[in-house]
């Protein structure tokens, strides 16, 4: 099911979990970079409002529909097989190949002992993987994360992880992607956390009902703002739009 499709102005790409690898290892094999949004509502509401982050999503080379809300949205615009491509299980679909072909493997983001911490935990999980470069996300200045940027890139990665948060690492990466030359890049938001051991994915049921928002919203009580502050517009702005041509 490899499309296409406009939601609320952004493209989203409809493929499955293979299909998005065999992008990646297209990309790697032409050695040209590939930046991968993993779109979820909040993020199509912050490009709204932040035109230079709705740029950024419009121009990346992949964007998968992570969000349980943007597949919502898009099986209401005609879409009815479309189904969630978490980036996390795509990240570690990557790293999983990165391991078995000897790909160099980037890392940017994240608070330090989270970093070292999800760094040892993905080494002994994949233990071939070349983890040729690290740094946590907390830069104290633009020239500082300049420097991280550019000593990044001298590490020629293949694959660079990038866990700043939305919309930082989307920036993140648009702003510096020049320095680099055949790299896949995945803005991660919180899957360090994940990997570090500091915070556990949602329990199957959730996952497997689409639920996993509503898992995070509950154990991360700060993230209700944010969702309530951004949902009921997105649902809005959905039923509102006109359908895409299926
Ligand atoms: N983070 C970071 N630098 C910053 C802000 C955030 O490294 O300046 C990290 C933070 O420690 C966390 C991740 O970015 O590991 C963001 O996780 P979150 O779950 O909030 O991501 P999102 O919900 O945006 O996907």
């Amino acid at each position: 099911m490899s499309q296409t499709v406009r939601l609320l102005s952004y493209p989203v790409h409809l493929v499955s979990h293979d299909e998005a690898l065999q992008r990646i290892t297209q990309s790697l094999a032409a050695k040209t970079n590939l930046h991968i949004v993993t779109l979820n509502p909040e993020m199509l509401m912050q490009g709204d409002a932040d035109p230079e982050l709705g740029a950024i999503l419009r121009s990346a080379g992949l964007v998968i529909p992570d969000g349980a809300g943007v597949v919502w949205a898009l099986r209401r615009q005609g879409y009815p097989d479309v189904k969630r491509l978490p980036g996390i299980e795509l990240s570690e679909a990557v790293l999983l190949h990165a391991d078995s072909c000897q790909l160099r493997v980037a890392i940017v983001g994240a608070a330090p002992e989270v970093l070292e911490q999800a760094c040892l935990n993905l080494k002994a999980r994949y233990p071939r993987l070349q983890i040729v470069f690290q740094h946590h996300g907390f830069m104290t200045s633009s020239r500082d994360e300049q420097a991280v940027a550019k000593e990044c890139a001298d590490h020629r990665p293949d694959v660079l992880l990038v866990a700043l948060g939305v919309p930082k690492q989307e920036k993140w990466i648009h702003q510096y992607e020049h320095l680099f030359q055949g790299t896949v890049f995945i803005g991660v938001g919180g899957s360090l956390d994940i990997w570090s051991g500091l915070k556990q994915r949602a329990p199957a049921f959730f996952l497997k009902t689409n639920l996993e928002w509503l898992y995070r919203i509950t154990s991360e009580p700060w993230r209700i703002k944010r969702t309530y502050r951004t949902l009921p517009l997105f649902v809005v702005k959905v039923c509102l739009s006109k359908p895409d041509q299926p």
